[in-house]
Order: C-alpha cells, then sequence, then structure tokens
C-alpha cells in the first residue's frame, strides 16, 4: 500500500457493473471486499452499501464512510457502528429522477385501472371502465418529504394528482400541502387515497406502515412501500388488504430480502411486487460521487450530503 488513500469497497452481489466503474481511479487504491488481500488496519474509506454487522469496525483507520444508496439504514443499524465516523450518502439526480419514475408509473396504473384491463385480457374480454373520479381528485399522499419525495411530488403535480406530503419539519414545495410532525400524521392519512412510503428507516420510522396506520386511511386507500422493508408490518397490511379496507398495495422493498418464495406476498391478488428495484444506482455517477468524496476528504473539504448519524438519515 503506497502514499494514497487506500478505499475498500464492500459490494453486494449484482453490483459487478459498478465495481468496473468505480474502481480505476488513479487517486486512490481501491481494494474489493471478498476479493482482495488488504490490511484492515490500512483502509482509510469504506464504499458499499449493507456491510456485514460488526465489519466497520474492524477497520481501525476509517475515515468516513460512503454510502452507495440514498438510505444509510444498513450501516446505521449496525450495533457496532463506528459512530465517530462521518457517513455520506449518495444523492443523485438520476436516481431520484428514477424513484419518481416508478412511483409515477404505478400511481397512473392505479388510477387508470391498468391490472383490471390485464385480467379482462388474460381472459379475451373486452371490458371497459370508466375512471373512477377525475385525476384532479385522486390525492397522492407521500410520507417522507426528502430529495426523492419532492422530486416525486413535482412529477405528480406534472399529471394533476393533488399532492400532499408528511415530513418531521414543515415543507413549503409548491403545489403540496404539507403536514409535519407526529401530531399531523392522522390528518394526513385521512386525505390519501394513495399513500407512498419514502421515509427513511430509522428507530422513529420502523414498523410504521401498521394497523394502526392503515385503519386512518380512507376505505379503499393504496399503499406503496418504496421506503425500507422495516416501515412495513406485512402481517397487518395483509390482514387490511384481506378486510377489504384497504384496495391494493405496491411493495418495492420487504422485510426479508430477497421475498421467500413461500410469502404470501407473491401471489396475492392485490399486491404488485418488484424486486426493491425502484431506484437504480448509475454506476458512472458513483464512481464521480466516490470520486468527490475522496477529494474532498484528502483535501478537507466539508461532504456534501454527510448523514446525521443521531437523527438516523
Ligand atoms: P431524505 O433524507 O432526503 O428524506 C427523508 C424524509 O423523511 C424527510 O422529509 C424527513 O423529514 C422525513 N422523515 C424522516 N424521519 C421522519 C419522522 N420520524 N417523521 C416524519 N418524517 C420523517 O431521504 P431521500 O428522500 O433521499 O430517501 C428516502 C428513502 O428512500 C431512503 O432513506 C431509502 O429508505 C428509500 N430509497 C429506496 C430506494 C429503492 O430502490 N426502493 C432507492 C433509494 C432510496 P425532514 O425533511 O423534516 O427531515
Amino acid at each position: 500500500m503506497g502514499s494514497k488513500p487506500n478505499v475498500l469497497f464492500g459490494l453486494p452481489p449484482g453490483w459487478d457493473a459498478l465495481s468496473k466503474a468505480l474502481f480505476g481511479n488513479p487517486d486512490f487504491t481501491s481494494f474489493l471486499e471478498g476479493k482482495d488481500h488488504y490490511a484492515p488496519a490500512q483502509i482509510d474509506y469504506f464504499v458499499g452499501f449493507r456491510p456485514a454487522h460488526g465489519f466497520l469496525k474492524t477497520l481501525p483507520r476509517l475515515k468516513a464512510i460512503f454510502s452507495l444508496g440514498a438510505g444509510v439504514d444498513g450501516f446505521l443499524r449496525d450495533p457496532e457502528f463506528p459512530r465517530h465516523v462521518p457517513v455520506v450518502r449518495f444523492i443523485d439526480e438520476t436516481l431520484q429522477r428514477e424513484m419518481a419514475q416508478y412511483v409515477v408509473m404505478h400511481v397512473l396504473i392505479i388510477h387508470r385501472q391498468q391490472r383490471a384491463f390485464d385480467a379482462a385480457q388474460a381472459q379475451g374480454l373486452w371490458k371497459q371502465r370508466m375512471l373512477a373520479r377525475p385525476t384532479r381528485e385522486v390525492r397522492v399522499g407521500i410520507l417522507g418529504m426528502g430529495d426523492i419525495g419532492a422530486v416525486t411530488a413535482e412529477r405528480l403535480l406534472m399529471f394533476d394528482f393533488q399532492v400532499l406530503g408528511w415530513s418531521r419539519t414543515r415543507k413549503t414545495v409548491p403545489g403540496v400541502t404539507s403536514y409535519a410532525g407526529p401530531g399531523e400524521l392522522g390528518a394526513f392519512l385521512g386525505q390519501c387515497d394513495i399513500m407512498v412510503c419514502l421515509l427513511p428507516l430509522t428507530p422513529e420510522t420502523e414498523g410504521i406502515l401498521n394497523a394502526s396506520l392503515f385503519a386512518q386511511l380512507p376505505k379503499g386507500a393504496w399503499v406503496m412501500n418504496v421506503g425500507r422493508g422495516g416501515h412495513c408490518n406485512e402481517a397487518d397490511l395483509l390482514a387490511a388488504l384481506d378486510s377489504d379496507h384497504l384496495a391494493g398495495a405496491v411493495m418495492d422493498v420487504f422485510q426479508k430480502e430477497p421475498l421467500p418464495p413461500d410469502s404470501p406476498i407473491w401471489k396475492h391478488p392485490k399486491i404488485t411486487v418488484t424486486p426493491h428495484i425502484a431506484g437504480i444506482t448509475d454506476p458512472r455517477n458513483a464512481a464521480a460521487f466516490v470520486a468527490d468524496c475522496v477529494k474532498r476528504a484528502e483535501s478537507g473539504q466539508p461532504f456534501l450530503n454527510r448523514v446525521d448519524v443521531a437523527k438516523g438519515y
């Protein structure tokens, strides 16, 4: 190991395209966890998404951690996480737009009742249906009005949906009705025809999508979870769907990933499942992010998008 900083990449399976783009930066020496030999005591920076619990504490010289995802629960939920080490998260316009695109696509599928047309086509049935109500009367509520929530709201407004958002602090996003804090959660939920979870997973938000929350949504509402699996009590969701209180759900994230083959979620007629693909990390942007983070750290400049470890996001 030379005088250049040493960067260890802990990439989850399937992120091969990322490793090709990330490596080869002449400003630092790269090591791939599980493949290259390295001395733990000489690693300066760690780049990854969900390292094994207890792993980061084995890197005593760590100066900063760079998260390849917008959410950092994969780091902070490690009980032995070295809390003194700065964590910087990947905030990327492409990722935000892809997330917004996923939400808009599913909101439109719900609103235009596309699943019913798919079912009719499968039976060769010409079955015309009217829209339940015009778009401007459909209320989409975003739980978590952060970077991704704001872009998503903007895109939904382009299609004439009514948009409301809930966050810890009040927002002034043009065209969006803002609700803030636990005291206003009930008022927010009562207005959601389609509720989209875009929260970070923290001790405060874990399990927030539960029976009590579902009961506060109007009858016939839809739930979309694109935050984290830990937000949702899946048994409560299934019960709310089976009792017909909820009309349907779109789930990109699950308590256990990959979703186990025997999970009733797979075949539930009211649930659309996708395998945690709502936001796709672009390898080139990720490589630029890591290069910028290392450069800032080495030149003593403050990081952009540093996570507040105490808040958990
Ligand atoms: P941000 O940190 O920018 O935004 C988080 C938002 O949640 C903020 O508006 C924040 O409120 C709000 N919030 C946090 N805690 C609470 C709370 N206790 N009560 C009320 N509101 C709260 O995150 P991003 O928008 O960048 O990302 C959001 C999440 O999306 C990620 O953490 C990740 O879990 C998920 N994600 C999922 C992906 C996928 O592929 N499915 C891909 C990328 C991200 P305030 O603004 O007031 O602080």
